[in-house]
């Protein structure tokens, strides 16, 4: 049916209305009028049908509230009171995907389905998890943190889903480094944080903080919930309204984000990460360099860094990451390019495998690759390629394996989460015609030497191996009980 602008259909007023030509879809925005919930909707004949809740969930500190609340939630909820509802959903269900995650500023709950009747239970069972969970203290101890004590001559330990994950992932040093580089580039912002929770802070989270962050952030009026795919638009809001919606009233949140102001000049942090004593330090050293770019709400300045990072580092044959490879300063390129899960946006690269004395030789041949590239132009045919493959990539949407719907979700949520039109980065069509005429015109080499050559704002990390401080880590662990 056709739905009329400022018009309400079953408590939803819909607010903005868009024809989405690059994925043949209808889009369609509408705001829950009690309590000002946003619910997008992707009208096409894709039947891999998508729905998710996204809530913004900005971490104010390192113990993985946000993290820890993403596990506890899909641990049995009011009308799903078994203990494992996600298991039994994957089990049971005909889903094409079912996941949560926690990103550096929200939580995302999406499902997947072909069958409708399937579909429509994914969304009971999610809804009812994120707006009813049973989140015990028991839960709580399970997903988050607990002592435990085998006999009384032993060191009590720590134990806990989310710990035990992010000791994993903070026991790999490039994982770290990574982490910690974002943390260097946005330090008086919630990305100054851990939001997937540093080990040695998550048993400072108390259970009545955590069932606060919940109350507070796992609200309709701090949601965005997001349908894709040929089901029937009407059906759906009739379903949000009367199993979950009619039940809320509005609640003022505030989880605006920030932005991080520029530094005048580059940071420098050096760290080092635990190695057994036995083992050899040679060429075990992290540098790595990342840069603060534009915000992420700016679309065009997010796909032409988007072909620029593939450009540079895409392939053996591209520019900087063959001069870093052959230099053989160090054995692999590291940092990944363009980051856009933020509201600002970054680019990091460096090299693993290395000696703590190459520091500057490496920051030097990244700046000198970049300079060159500026004054002699990057080669055409490059530069089409990259633009082409990315082009390619975005009309194909192949997302290896990903329903499309979620991909669109997460692409839309980069100007959606910042308050603005979620339509802006799915029409990419005009954006990719002004680079395509611009892209011989010296597009590419405007946005190295602006973003990367004349940028103060960037942080240099090293980590270098060491090892004695396995012991001390121990032993932090083990001091923070006596107190
Ligand atoms: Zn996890």
């Amino acid at each position: 049916m056709g739905f009329e602008l400022n018009k309400s259909y079953s408590g939803f007023r819909l607010i903005k209305k868009k024809k989405i030509d690059e994925l043949k879809s209808l889009g369609l925005l509408f705001e829950h009028e009690v309590t000002k919930a946003e619910l997008m909707v992707l009208e096409n004949d894709d039947d891999n049908k998508v729905f998710s809740a996204t809530f913004r969930t900005p971490p104010e500190d390192d113990t993985g509230i946000a993290h820890i609340l993403e596990h506890s939630v899909l641990c049995g909820s009011k009308n799903f009171p078994v203990k494992e509802p996600f298991v039994e959903l994957m089990k049971g269900s005909l889903q094409t995907f079912l996941n949560a995650m926690t990103f550096p500023d929200k939580t995302m709950y999406p499902v997947a389905s072909r069958n409708q009747k399937d579909f429509f239970n994914l969304m009971h069972v999610y809804l009812d998890a994120v707006f009813y969970p049973n989140i015990t203290e028991e839960t709580f101890k399970q997903e988050g943190w607990h002592y435990e004590l085998n006999s009384p001559d032993d060191k009590v330990v720590y134990k806990g889903v989310v710990l035990n994950e992010m000791k994993g992932e903070f026991s790999n040093p490039e994982s770290c480094i990574d982490r910690q580089l974002a943390h260097s580039l946005f330090p008086s912002t919630a990305y100054g944080f851990e939001s997937g929770g540093d080990p040695k802070k998550i048993p400072d989270l108390t259970y009545p903080d955590f069932t606060e962050f919940h109350r507070k952030h796992y609200h309709p009026s701090n949601s965005r919930l997001f349908l894709y795919g040929d089901g029937d638009t009407q059906s759906y809001l009739d379903f949000l309204q009367e199993k979950y919606l009619k039940d809320f009233s509005h609640m003022d949140v505030n989880t605006s984000i920030s932005h991080q102001r520029s530094f005048r000049k580059t940071k420098r942090k050096l760290m080092s990460y635990p190695v057994s004593s036995e083992e050899s330090l040679e060429k075990k050293t992290y540098v790595l360099v990342g840069y603060k770019l534009d915000k992420s709400i700016n679309h065009e300045h997010c796909l032409g860094f988007s072909i620029l990072s593939h450009l540079l580092l895409g392939s053996s044959a591209s520019p900087l990451r063959k001069a870093l490879i052959t230099s053989e300063l160090g054995s692999e390129v590291i940092g990944g390019g363009f980051d856009d899960n933020r509201a600002d946006t970054m680019f990091a690269v460096g090299l693993k495998g290395t000696e703590l004395e190459h520091e500057n030789k490496i920051l030097d041949l990244i700046d000198s690759t970049l300079r060159e590239l500026v004054e002699n132009g990057i080669e055409k045919d490059m530069v089409l390629s990259a633009v082409n493959s990315i082009d390619f990539r975005l009309r194909e949407a192949n997302f290896g394996g990903f329903p499309k719907g979620i991909v669109y979700n997460i692409q839309a949520l980069g100007s959606w989460l910042y308050d603005k039109d979620p339509f802006t980065h799915l029409r990419f069509e005009k954006v990719m015609r002004k680079i395509k005429r611009n892209m011989h015109k010296g597009y590419f080499e405007n946005l190295i030497q602006r973003y990367l050559l004349e940028n103060s704002h960037r942080s240099v990390l090293v980590a270098t191996p060491n090892p004695t401080l396995g012991k001390k880590q121990e032993l932090h662990f083990f001091l923070i009980l006596i107190y």
